[in-house]
């Protein structure tokens, strides 16, 4: 038990409630929904909404949804999903057997289950910077200690950590990576790092979290392979995925990738979270792999999202040209902006406030970092909106910006 006072409420609040810190980037969903005036979005990392095919997945609900689809399932997932994911993994070069997968609620309850394992107070978590801090609330709220390790265009600087571990005095227990078109900086980490991380974890016995929600959103470059398919049976090696990105992030389907053994543990953690994955999402899922609609419908978004990008540096250009600096991703949802020269000095927590009113969202660097870094930054979702809102937004942005300089 523990005596903070939380919320002007004195109660006996557990010794974890200190270290549930909330996360702006879900927090903005009900906020934009609050707002009455008309705003372009490009701080949530959702699917475009042309890119959600809803039309097949009701179609689809309407045939596969019966009765024993809203009994309890499986914990570990539906059968038919199970069967369907092993091929469909198999076929992305990431092969995998139903004895490693768990159907999870999303790909947060895949970070959460890792956590679970293989988190205690005061174990040190090495996290990318900037990073998905969803990811680190969640070590966190484990009591998990964050060491911040630096990224560059290839991605984690995996030279960097024996120095920085060096520094903090102890081995971390796990790596928290997000390889492939990164939350929030769109970078996909290369290959020799890829190898280096893998190696150094194994000296180290950290488990890799390796959180690839992004990967089959390749819509430039050639592929790299995952760290999954470096090391397809390392039990170091903890992958977590989802159809959040892939079909739509209201379905709540997604699963992990395990070591056997520790699926075991996996098992028994959910079971004392939520018993089981939502089992009409996890059927309608299936039955959309079952049809080759999952390949046929990820085909189709480099048409949708690539142009998106584009129009995105098309406009930063156009209306904030050498005011910023961006990445250049080969896939994904995100443009990781940084002021430069004297609007460096804003911080973009204000400038989301001022931006807010000039009718555009985005996510400011500083909630992107465990420590509050990057206050000189921001994440941009160029997926949701299409190439006219997105000139639009980037026009209110620069308005925006311009308001914060006058201040
Ligand atoms: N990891 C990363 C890097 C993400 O970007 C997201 C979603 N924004 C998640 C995990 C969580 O996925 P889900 O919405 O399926 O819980």
């Amino acid at each position: 038990m523990h005596a903070q006072t939380y919320a002007t409420t004195t109660l006996p609040w557990a010794l974890r409630t200190d270290h549930l810190v909330g996360s702006m980037i879900d927090s903005s969903t009900s906020l934009l929904a609050a707002q009455k005036h008309d705003i372009v979005r490009f701080a949530m990392g959702s699917p475009a909404a042309e890119a959600v095919p809803h039309a097949a997945m009701a179609e689809i609900a309407g045939r596969v949804l019966t009765a024993d689809a809203f009994d309890y399932g499986a914990t570990e997932g539906d059968p038919a999903l199970i069967e369907q994911l092993v091929a469909f993994c198999d076929a992305f070069g990431e092969p995998t057997s139903p004895d490693r997968l768990v159907i999870t609620s999303g790909g947060m309850q895949g970070l959460d289950l890792a956590c679970t394992l293989f988190v205690d107070p005061g174990d040190l978590v090495i996290v990318e910077s900037p990073t998905y801090t969803n990811g680190t609330a969640t070590v966190l709220s484990y009591g998990g200690d964050i060491l911040e390790a630096p990224m560059d265009s290839d991605g984690l600087i995996v030279e960097a950590l024996p120095e920085l571990v060096a520094r903090a005095g102890r081995l971390p227990t796990m790596i928290y990576t997000i390889p492939t078109f990164q939350n929030p900086s769109g970078t996909t980490m290369s290959l020799p790092r890829r190898l280096a991380l893998l190696e150094l974890a194994r000296e180290w016995g950290a488990v890799v979290l390796d959180d690839d929600p992004y990967g089959h959103l390749r819509f430039q470059g050639d592929p790299v392979p995952s760290l999954r398919a470096l090391a397809p049976d390392d039990p170091l090696v903890f992958s977590v995925r989802t159809f959040s990105k892939l079909i739509a992030p209201g379905l709540r389907v997604g699963w992990v990738d395990a070591d056997p053994a520790a699926r075991r543990l996996i098992i028994n953690a959910k079971q004392a979270m939520d018993t089981c994955t939502n089992v009409p999402n996890q059927r309608i899922v299936a039955e959309f792999l079952r049809q080759g609609l999952l390949t046929e419908h990820l085909a189709s978004l480099a048409d949708i999202y690539l142009p998106r990008k584009i129009a995105m540096q098309t406009s930063l250009e156009r209306h904030l040209g050498g005011r910023v600096r961006t990445t250049d991703p080969e896939g994904g949802f995100f443009l990781w902006v940084t002021l430069v020269g004297d609007d460096a000095a804003v911080d973009t927590r204000r400038l989301f406030e001022i931006a807010l009113a000039h009718g555009v969202a985005f996510i400011p660097g500083p909630a992107l970092s465990a420590n509050g870094l990057f206050g000189d930054a921001m994440r941009l979702c160029f997926a949701s909106s299409t190439p006219e809102r997105i000139d639009v937004g980037v026009q209110r942005l620069a308005g925006a910006l311009d308001a914060a300089r006058a201040e």
